[in-house]
């Protein structure tokens, strides 16, 4: 289903090619990872994921974006689980900014 190149946000879980996420970053979380600047993509973004969710306009607020806690992302393709953990120091970072990270692997409970 996935293409080499393609890998998805750990942290909104939207799948782009790793390209775009190293020249225009992640449209949901560039203000908390900071591809551009950083270089996090390979640390932030996983190549292995699964289940994809297509996040239109028209989605907003419908069961999907709901599911996958994503109401106010931007449209685009979305794993429903990525496989990995963002380092513990770029959630550390979050949590300063009061956003709390939940691993989309599965081992985070509701
Ligand atoms: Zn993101």
């Amino acid at each position: 289903m996935s293409t080499r190149s393609e890998r998805a946000c750990m942290l909104c879980g939207i799948i782009q090619p790793m390209k775009r996420f190293q020249v225009d970053g992640c449209p949901n979380c560039e203000s908390l990872l900071h591809y551009t600047e950083s270089g996090n993509v390979t640390q932030c973004t996983s190549p292995s994921f699964e289940g994809l969710v297509a996040l239109g306009e028209a989605n907003k607020g419908s069961w999907v974006a709901k599911w996958l806690r994503i109401d106010s992302f931007a449209p685009g393709l979305y794993a429903v689980k990525v496989n990995g953990k963002l380092p513990p120091m770029i959630v550390e970072e979050l949590e300063e900014q009061s956003i709390i990270y939940r691993p989309r692997d599965g081992s985070a409970e509701d």
